[in-house]
């Protein structure tokens, strides 16, 4: 029986993006035999993955976990090589994304396609109106103030509005940022090895494989999910909303839906905290 293991990690990190958190330091946790390391916030707002290699004998984490947490023994990192999809298929899930699986925003940048990005302020300002509606609606009460004083132009809005409103445009912009994750985030697949059926695992590795964006992709962390939010992430993400659709390949359906309960019920240590 594998016992979840939390430490701290020494460095200083840079400020908790969630609102109102802004804790700079950063807890690493260790749910499943297999899988990377979870790194949160102090509040359990989720950071980063880290290797389980970075903590072990030689590396820059050396020593914090037991041995018994990030063992290397062969069977371990054949578990860990189960979730990793096939060769190029993580650039090819975001090569083939312009936007977010799951809330439809484009990003602001795209990793592979330069010719999707916001060019100029104009875009930029458009895009916020479309996608981020409330800033949008902060940054024109923020402009009209100021333009009672002086003349205000896309070549000058930056520096006439307050650096509270630039910080929280710049992290709407990096909170866009496109990442592949899986349908099932990769720490609950890692307690599913074993359960699932070979095949029910590859097809949640590499079929359930999404583009979500980082707001997204940090925000499904903070909670369990139920069977329904699986199954409705599935038809929104791989369907297009179409619930039809998603039933009309019944054989992947029914994966799908012994994939969802499964993962339901998964326990993390986290759990009880954020809860
Ligand atoms: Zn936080
Ligand atoms: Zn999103």
């Amino acid at each position: 029986m594998f016992t979840p293991e939390i430490v701290d990690l020494p460095d200083v990190w840079p400020a908790c993006r969630r609102t109102q958190c802004r804790s700079a330091a950063a807890v690493a946790r260790v749910d499943a035999l297999y899988g990377p390391v979870v790194v949160t916030c102090e509040n359990g707002h989720f950071r980063a993955y880290r290797k389980k290699s970075d903590f072990r004998r030689g590396a820059r984490y050396a020593g914090l976990f037991s041995e018994a947490a990030v063992a290397a023994d062969p069977s371990r990192d054949g578990g860990e090589r189960l979730l990793e999809p096939t060769g190029r298929r993580r650039a090819e899930v975001l090569e083939d994304a312009d936007r977010c699986a799951l809330c439809r925003t484009p990003p602001a940048e795209h990793p592979f396609r330069p010719d999707l990005d916001l060019q100029g302020d104009r875009e930029l300002w458009i895009w916020l109106q479309r996608w981020r509606p409330s800033v949008y609606a902060q940054l024109r009460e923020a402009v009209v103030i100021a333009g009672q004083r002086e003349r205000i132009t896309f070549a000058n809005w930056r520096s006439s509005i307050t650096p509270r409103l630039r910080e929280i445009l710049v992290r709407e912009l990096s909170d866009s940022a496109l990442e592949t994750d899986h349908l099932v985030p990769v720490e609950r697949l890692a307690q599913l090895v074993g359960v699932l059926a070979p095949r029910e695992l590859a097809f949640a590795v590499n079929r359930l494989l999404l583009a979500v964006c980082r707001s997204c992709n940090d925000a499904r962390r903070l909670e369990r999910r139920s069977r329904e939010d699986y199954l409705r992430d599935y038809v929104r993400a791989l369907h297009g909303g179409d619930e039809r659709v998603a039933r009309a390949d019944a054989a992947a359906w029914r994966m799908m839906e012994s994939i969802a309960s499964h993962a339901a019920r998964v326990r993390l240590a986290t759990d009880e905290r954020s809860a």
